[in-house]
């Protein structure tokens, strides 16, 4: 049985990482400083004898009993309304989390997995977007606090691996959705959601004709699994590559929950990406994934969720 440590552990995708390491039978560490994350994602966790938690904020150094197998990344504000909200503590924690994570790994020669995100493609000029594609991003623009900071991350994670040979994993993550999403982190499915179980309308933002991908969130956790256990130490894109206009998506949620609440447009956020599609080639060569749950299975779990909650 290995021991992991995930940062960001009471995160969305962070919390569904630390069920199915579980699952899988390691012992897991879970540090979360709480700041987007939230208790209630890993309250079903408490009482698992191979599971604990500890609040600890990232960027600070981390003492570890244990010998330490496998060290998952996952720690950072990831909703643009909650990284425009907390700029500086994204940039801390994609450069000194990321740097203090990779020490770990490297003081207990353990796998070190970055998530990563699409964000470093920026608003991009190659479509569907592959891994060798070096980005279209704003340095000093809103987004920038999110998209450096990660670009950042990938850039010391490679530096880690060359000059100590750690062994370093960095998905690329794109859009992803499911159960444990924040109602009001502001992005599209969680609002989407919330405005038509309210009877509220639809926020657009422009004119809806950007794209983006979603995935589901168990299919994401199942490449980041197998990611980690991989011997690829260069990016690998992890989304599902069905591409519809937000217009489309907001038409798919009415249907879904049986509600015709009008679409009202507002402002588009700046540097909002045009258009977000992953390329899956690579992952589907090296690591046999690619995603199963369809979209509307996918949302309907996800309505389930936000209905009970
Ligand atoms: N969006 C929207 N209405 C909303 C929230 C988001 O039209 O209430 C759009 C947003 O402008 C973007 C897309 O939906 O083009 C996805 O936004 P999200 O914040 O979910 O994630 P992003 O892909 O931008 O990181």
């Amino acid at each position: 049985m290995s021991y992991a440590v995930v940062s960001g552990a009471a995160g969305f995708v962070g919390s569904h990482m630390c069920d199915r390491l579980l699952a899988e039978g390691h012992t897991v560490l879970a540090l979360d400083n709480l700041l987007t994350g939230a208790e209630r994602n890993i309250a079903h966790l408490r009482g698992n004898p191979n599971f604990h938690f500890r609040l600890h904020d990232v960027t600070r150094p981390v003492e570890i009993q244990a010998k330490v197998d496998l060290v998952l990344h996952m720690a950072s504000p990831a909703s643009p309304k909650d990284y425009l909200e907390f700029p500086i503590e994204t940039l801390d924690v994609g450069s000194l989390g990321t740097r203090m994570m990779l020490e770990l790994a490297l003081a207990n020669d353990a796998r070190f997995l970055l998530t990563s995100t699409s964000e470093c493609y920026g608003d991009p000029t190659v479509h569907p977007q592959v891994e060798t594609y070096w980005g279209n991003v704003n340095p000093v623009g809103p987004r920038s606090c999110y998209d450096e900071s990660k670009r950042f991350a990938e850039a010391i994670t490679m530096a880690y691996h060359r000059k100590h040979g750690v062994k370093t994993h960095i998905a690329r993550i794109f859009n992803t959705y499911g159960p444990r999403m924040k109602l009001n982190d502001g992005r599209v499915v969680p609002a989407f959601m919330d405005q038509a179980l309210h009877g509220n309308p639809l926020t657009i933002f422009g004119d809806g004709s950007q794209t983006r991908s979603f995935c589901y969130v168990s299919d994401l956790v199942d490449g980041l699994y197998r990611l980690l256990l991989s011997d690829e130490v260069f990016p690998v894109n992890l989304g599902n590559p069905r591409e519809m206009t937000i217009l489309q998506f907001a038409t798919a949620i009415q249907e879904l929950t049986g509600t015709s609440t009008p679409l009202i447009r507002l402002p588009l956020p700046e540097d909002d990406p045009k258009q977000r599609q992953p390329d899956i080639t690579k992952a589907r060569a090296i690591l046999g994934w690619e995603p199963r749950v369809p979209l509307e299975e996918g949302l309907r779990h996800t309505v389930e969720y936000f209905r009970a909650i």
